[in-house]
């Protein structure tokens, strides 16, 4: 593919031709300038599990972040918004659940700095499944000594479930977490 280039010696920045280049795309290590350097919004892919390694880091050219970053951008931003929108059923309430599937799958989340953080990363994972719901939910957290200061830790359990929300009632549903 490079076979046309003439030999140089001289760098330039892969978008925008620039002679000041100041770093190398993180995938293709094309040159690339201050100026072109594409990165995702901060904080993007933190309820990750895991962050695969072509989506962690911070110096994309514009070719590599439109190919292969943009997209992942936009669907963890849309399973941001389903997981916020996610129905949430502690194991101690009482009100029946108007399920409709319900995958046999166990989450455990652990290390959480709150409890709506740990709420957030379950119903993330279910909703990356493609469920709404998170069910029988259950969060602790355990005080942690560290040096003179103690933090707490949260970690929670819960299955994802797919229920059927127009059978909560309007009142209800505008809570979406049932403790
Ligand atoms: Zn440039
Ligand atoms: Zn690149």
């Amino acid at each position: 593919m490079s076979s046309t280039d003439l030999p140089s010696t001289e760098q330039k920045c892969e978008t925008c031709r620039s002679d000041d280049v100041t770093d190398a795309c993180k995938l293709c290590e094309n040159p690339i300038c201050d100026d072109c350097i594409l990165a995702p919004p901060l904080h993007t892919f933190s309820l990750l599990e895991t962050i695969p390694e072509p989506l962690s880091h911070v110096v994309y050219c514009r070719f590599c972040y439109d190919e292969k970053v943009e997209p992942e951008v936009v669907r963890y931003a849309e399973n941001l918004e389903k997981a916020n929108e996610s129905f949430i059923f502690f194991k101690t309430q009482r009100k029946e659940i108007p399920l409709i599937k319900k995958s046999k799958e166990i989450m455990r989340v652990v290390d959480c700095d709150d409890r709506d953080e740990t709420i957030l990363r379950m119903a993330f994972i279910a909703a990356e499944k493609g469920f709404n719901a998170v069910i029988d939910v259950e969060v602790q957290h355990q005080k942690i000594r560290n040096h003179q200061h103690h933090t707490h830790r949260w970690s929670g359990t819960g299955s994802p479930a797919m229920i059927d929300e127009n059978k909560l009632d309007r009142q209800h549903k505008l809570d979406q977490i049932y403790r």
